[in-house]
């Protein structure tokens, strides 16, 4: 079993290290499962059961790091999510919170306002249950990982779910 690494400064150096191994990597990923006839299912399956154990092992709560450097991207229904979270009316949350611009830049519908989130306090989400769809479903590994996986990878040196998930992933691959 591959232990688990938490540290985010050494899991930033150790992804910059890895970063043209990890891509050989979801090259060998494309090879093996091409040659072998084998299904994105299976592949799927196998990405969540690592995930759901690596999750289970790390507190987000200690690390937040998403929430730190990422610019989070909206949906129309967030408007009201956030509305919810905050108490503030969805034209109050559109004007504070949204910022149409910058999604449009990003080829999303919207972004949220401030990098770290404004909803971040004590490294808690203060809109946990009303939080944007994207944080509700980051990190995100499936469905279609492998088509995701160069995606991915982008976030390996800043989530230690996604780094872990990688080099668990590589050790039952046999990489
Ligand atoms: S999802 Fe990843 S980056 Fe975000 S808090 Fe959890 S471990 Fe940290
Ligand atoms: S809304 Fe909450 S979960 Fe999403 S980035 Fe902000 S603090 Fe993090």
């Amino acid at each position: 079993m591959v232990s688990l690494e938490t540290d985010l400064d050494r899991i930033a150096a150790l992804a910059e290290q890895r970063r043209d191994d990890n891509r050989a990597f979801a090259h060998f990923i494309d090879i093996m499962w091409e040659r072998e006839g084998r299904s994105d299912a299976e592949l799927d399956a196998l990405v969540e059961q690592i995930a759901a154990d690596v999750s289970r092992a790390i507190d987000c709560t200690r690390c937040a790091n998403c929430c730190r450097t990422l610019t989070v991207g909206l949906e129309p229904d967030d408007v009201a999510r956030l509305a919810a979270g905050t108490g503030a009316s969805a034209p109050e949350v559109l004007a504070r919170y949204v910022d149409r611009a910058a999604g449009a830049a990003l080829g999303e519908w919207a972004t949220l306002r401030g990098v770290p989130c404004p909803f971040l306090r004590d490294n808690l989400c203060s809109v946990y249950a009303h939080r944007p769809l994207a944080c509700l479903h980051y990190p995100a590994f499936t469905p279609d990982f492998r088509w995701l996986l160069d995606y991915i990878l982008e976030d390996a040196g800043r989530c230690p779910i996604v780094f872990n998930v990688i080099e668990r992933l590589k050790a039952r691959l046999g990489w």
